[in-house]
C-alpha cells in the first residue's frame, strides 16, 4: 500500500482521503488554513450560524455511497432534510414561482400555475430532453476519467445520443427552442451559473442540472451544510487519515514521477502518490518545476484555453423577526439578466461588478442556525473574479458593493435593513485568501464554450502518480461532482 499526500482539506481532498484510507493506504492531508472544508465554510455570530459556501445539496447519493464505503451510513452522522419547496423565484415583473422539492410533474404544475400559457407542457418537454441527456452523459462524462475527444467518440456510434446532447448548442439556445415564455428562459439561465458559466456560451447539456434537482431532490443538512464537512472530517480521522493544518504546500517534487511535496517551512515530505485538491490553476502555475511543466504542456495549454469560472459576493445578515414570504431558498431575478453575464465575463468591456444582480437569499428554516423569531441570511450574488490587473479589484470595491447589495435587497424586501442586527460581507478577494482559489473562482474553469468539458483539467495527470481532485478538475464543481471526482481518483489509485 502507498503513502499518499493530499494537498487541501476541501470536500474533494477529504472524500479522496477517506476512500484511500479505507483501502488501506497511509494518507496525510496538508491544509493551508486552520480548518477543513475549503469553500464549505461557515461563520457564527452569537446564536446565528451561516454557511458561507454551499447552501444546497443535490444528488446526496454520492455522499451516501462515500459514507457507506468508508464505514457507516451517512444518517449516523448527519440529518439530510428534504425541502417541500426547493426554491421561491421572483421575476422582475413580480411573478412568484414556488418550485416544489422533488418531482418533474409537480414542478411543471407549479410552473403552469405561476406562468400560465403552455409553460407546464413546455417544461415537461424540456425535462424529457434533459432526462435523455442525463442518460447519455452520466457514465462516459461524469463517472469516468476524462478521456478527451475519446469520450465523445465513444458516443458517436449512437447517433441518437449525439443529437440529444447537441454538443455545439448552447443552453440559452436550447431553452429558447423549448419555451415561449421568456421567464422560463431566465429560470434555466440560472442553472448555468451553478457551473460558474454564461448560459449564452455554456453547452445545452447543462439542462441536466435542473433535471437532477427535480428528479433526485434539493436538500438541506440540519445545522447547515458545513455539518456534511464535519461528518466527513470525523470519518477521515476515525479511519486513520492524518491532518496537518496551517501548512501551505509550495512545491510538488518530481523526478520523472512524483516524489513528494515541499512545505512553506522548507520541509520535504516524501510520498508515493500526491493528490492535489487545490485549484488546478495553482498546480500548473506555481507548484510544478519546469521539467514537470514541460511534461504537462498539453494540460497547461488546455487550461489556458478555458474561461475561468465566475466568483461570488456574499452578504451574511442576522435579522430580528421573520418574513413569512421567504422560503428556505429564494431567488430574485433582475430585469436584464444578460447584463449580469456581460458584466461578469466582460463581454463587451472589462469585467465589472454587476450593477443590478440576481439576489439569492438562503434563509434556513432551521433553529440550529436561526434562533426562534429571527433569521440568518446567506445572500449570494454572482460576481467577476478578483483580478487586480485586468478585471475588478475587489479589495477596493468591497465596501461600496456591499451597500449596493443591501440596497438591492431593501428594494425587493422593504424593511429588511431595519430588521438587520448584524451583517458582514465576503468578496471574491476574501474567498481567494481563504481557499487559495485564483481570483476566488468558485468552480475553477467555467463551462463556457462547446469544448469546455474537454478543457477541464484531468484527474490523472501526465506526471506519474500525481492526481487532481475537486471542483476545478474533471468532472466539475459543486458538492456532488466533487464527490464523483474523488471516487474517480480513488478508483484509479486503487487499481495502480
Ligand atoms: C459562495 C459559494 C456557494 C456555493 N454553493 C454551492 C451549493 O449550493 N451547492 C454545491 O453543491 N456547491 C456549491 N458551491 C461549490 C462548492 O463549494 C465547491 O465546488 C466545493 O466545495 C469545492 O471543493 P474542493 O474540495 O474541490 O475545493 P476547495 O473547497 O476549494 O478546497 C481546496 C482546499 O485546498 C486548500 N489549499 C489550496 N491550496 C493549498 C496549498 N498550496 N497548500 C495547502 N492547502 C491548499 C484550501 O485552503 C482548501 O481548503 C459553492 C461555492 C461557493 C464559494
Amino acid at each position: 500500500m502507498a503513502t499518499v499526500v493530499i494537498i487541501g482539506a476541501g470536500m474533494g481532498g477529504m472524500a479522496t482521503a477517506a476512500r484511500l484510507a479505507a483501502k488501506g493506504h497511509t494518507v496525510n492531508v496538508y491544509e493551508h488554513s486552520d480548518t477543513w472544508g475549503g469553500k464549505l465554510g461557515h461563520v457564527s455570530h452569537g446564536e446565528h450560524k451561516f454557511d458561507t459556501g454551499p447552501s444546497l445539496l443535490t444528488l446526496p447519493a454520492v455522499y451516501r455511497d462515500l459514507f457507506l464505503k468508508t464505514g457507516r451510513a451517512i444518517e449516523d452522522s448527519i440529518e439530510i432534510v428534504d425541502l417541500d419547496t426547493a426554491f421561491r423565484y421572483q421575476f422582475a415583473d413580480g411573478t412568484v414561482l414556488k418550485m416544489p422539492g422533488t418531482g418533474i410533474g409537480s414542478c411543471a404544475e407549479a410552473i403552469g400555475d405561476a406562468l400560465g400559457g403552455n409553460s407546464a407542457d413546455e417544461w415537461r418537454a424540456f425535462m424529457a430532453r434533459a432526462a435523455k441527456m442525463w442518460a447519455a452523459t452520466r457514465r462516459p462524462f461524469l463517472e469516468s476519467p476524462l478521456n478527451g475527444m475519446k469520450s465523445l467518440l465513444k458516443l458517436s456510434w449512437r447517433v441518437n445520443d449525439l443529437v440529444t446532447i447537441s454538443p455545439g448548442r448552447t443552453l440559452r439556445s436550447l431553452s429558447e427552442h423549448y419555451f415561449s415564455d421568456p421567464r422560463l428562459v431566465t429560470l434555466v439561465d440560472r442553472y448555468a451559473t451553478y457551473t460558474g458559466s454564461d448560459p449564452r456560451q455554456a453547452p445545452a447539456a447543462l439542462a441536466t442540472v435542473p433535471y437532477i434537482e427535480q428528479t433526485f431532490g434539493a436538500y438541506h443538512v440540519a445545522g447547515g451544510l458545513r455539518e456534511l464537512g464535519r461528518a466527513l472530517f470525523e470519518r477521515c480521522t476515525e479511519i486513520g487519515v492524518n491532518f496537518h493544518f496551517n501548512q501551505t504546500v509550495e512545491k510538488i517534487t518530481t523526478n520523472e514521477r512524483v516524489t513528494g511535496i515541499e512545505l512553506a517551512n522548507g520541509t520535504h515530505v516524501p510520498a508515493d502518490i500526491v493528490v492535489a485538491n487545490c485549484d488546478a490553476a495553482q498546480v500548473y502555475s506555481s507548484l510544478l518545476n519546469d521539467t514537470a511543466l514541460d511534461a504537462s504542456s498539453r494540460d497547461v495549454h488546455r487550461l489556458q484555453r478555458a474561461t475561468p469560472s465566475l466568483s461570488g459576493f456574499v452578504v451574511l445578515a442576522a435579522l430580528d423577526g421573520v418574513n413569512d414570504e421567504l422560503e428556505h431558498h429564494n431567488v430574485f431575478f433582475p430585469a436584464d439578466y444578460d447584463n449580469e453575464f456581460d458584466s461578469i465575463f466582460g463581454t463587451s468591456s472589462s469585467p465589472r461588478p454587476v450593477p443590478d444582480p440576481t439576489i439569492y437569499i438562503c434563509s434556513p428554516k432551521d433553529t440550529a442556525m436561526a434562533p426562534e423569531n429571527t433569521e440568518s441570511w446567506f445572500v449570494l450574488v454572482n460576481a467577476p473574479r478578483h483580478d487586480v490587473d485586468h478585471g475588478v479589484n475587489w479589495t477596493k470595491e468591497h465596501a461600496h458593493y456591499s451597500e449596493l447589495v443591501l440596497d438591492s435587497i431593501e428594494r425587493r424586501l422593504p424593511g429588511s435593513r431595519a430588521r438587520m442586527t448584524w451583517h458582514e460581507s465576503i468578496s471574491p478577494a476574501d474567498l481567494e485568501g481563504r481557499t487559495m482559489a485564483p481570483g476566488g473562482a468558485i468552480y475553477g474553469s467555467s463551462s463556457n464554450g462547446a469544448m469546455s468539458a474537454f478543457l477541464r483539467p484531468r484527474n490523472v495527470t501526465a506526471i506519474k502518480n500525481l492526481y487532481l481532485v475537486g471542483g476545478s478538475s474533471h468532472p466539475g464543481g459543486g458538492l456532488p461532482l466533487v464527490g464523483m471526482s474523488a471516487e474517480i481518483v480513488a478508483t484509479h489509485i486503487g487499481r495502480a
